[in-house]
């Protein structure tokens, strides 16, 4: 029997070496993409991550460099824009790495130590269970909420196509105001839809930050847990008002669900705000 050809790994493509020469040269590219005038260093800790709705765009070095990243894949959604992006990806994985392990060598620090691993990990573990003991609660309320939002959501699309047909209804009457209605329901999903699973997430950092700094003795203000803490807040603010406009919306349907998440949301902001009095004062770089 005639042997059969060796076949090639489905992803050998995305997992071929990357050189040291575009390493260096991606390294070169983020140290420009954090020193180009005009930007407010470490804006984007306390931003919501909605680069598109984000009015700082232009003083943010993150965004920056996720315009390089976009230009340089000259992304499309045929199969070499994706593999361009998931290319860059690597590339910039990579050269992370590489920095990473380059200041740590500086600093005399052996990053493959087993010693330093296993120090490393004990002290993760300490750390989580520390976080878990202290933000239980918090922790509870907010995936209570993310679950009931997300599954709220599933339900929407149903309610949201009659409402699109009464509005197109009014469009062709010429009354009321469809399209800004039509305008004002998308922007409200957009918002719960964004925040849902950020909300929970923030406060998970928030939490571990506190621990964190009771630790280290970083307890001075400004604390970094608390600027966690306030995207998370404005986060649940926003996710409050954009429910609420869209219980007048869908009030036959969906009125009492949304009354639950919006009690529920309500909860969350207090015991966000009680286990962080500080975090509303936090001023977040070019935010407040
Ligand atoms: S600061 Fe604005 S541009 Fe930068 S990462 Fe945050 S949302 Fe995106």
């Amino acid at each position: 029997m005639a042997n059969s050809p060796k076949r090639k790994p489905e992803n050998a493509k995305r997992r071929r070496a990357v050189s040291a020469k575009a390493l260096d040269a991606e390294i070169a590219a983020l140290r420009r993409d954090s020193a180009a005038p005009g930007l407010i260093s470490g804006i984007h800790n306390y931003c919501d991550r909605w680069c598109e709705r984000c009015p700082q765009t232009a003083r943010c070095a993150v965004y920056r460099t996720g315009e390089r990243r976009e230009a340089a894949s000259d992304r499309s959604n045929d199969d070499t824009g994706n593999e361009a992006f998931w290319n860059e990806l690597v590339l910039s994985f990579a050269a992370v790495i590489r920095m990473i392990r380059r200041d740590a060598k500086r600093h005399g620090i052996d990053l493959d130590s087993p010693e330093l691993q296993a120090v490393t990990e004990r002290a993760d573990q300490r750390r989580r269970r520390a976080a878990a003991r202290s933000g239980t609660a918090l922790f509870k309320a907010a995936s209570s909420y993310r679950k009931a939002g997300h599954n709220l959501l599933r339900a929407i699309p149903g309610a949201l196509a009659d409402t699109e047909k009464a509005l197109a209804t009014e469009s062709r009457l010429g009354i009321g105001q469809p399209d800004a209605t039509a305008a004002a329901i998308h922007d409200a999903l957009d918002v719960v839809q964004w925040y849902l699973f950020f909300i929970e997430v923030k406060l998970h950092r928030a939490v571990q930050g506190a621990v964190d700094e009771r630790q280290l003795h970083l307890e001075d203000l400004p604390r970094d847990s608390d600027g966690s803490a306030k995207i998370a807040l404005l986060a649940i603010d926003r996710s409050i008002a954009a429910w609420a406009r869209l219980r007048e919306h869908f009030a036959a349907e969906h009125s009492d669900a949304i009354l639950d998440l919006l009690v529920q949301l309500e909860r969350l902001r207090r015991a966000a705000e009680a286990k962080f009095p500080a975090a509303r004062k936090f001023k977040r770089p070019g935010f407040d």
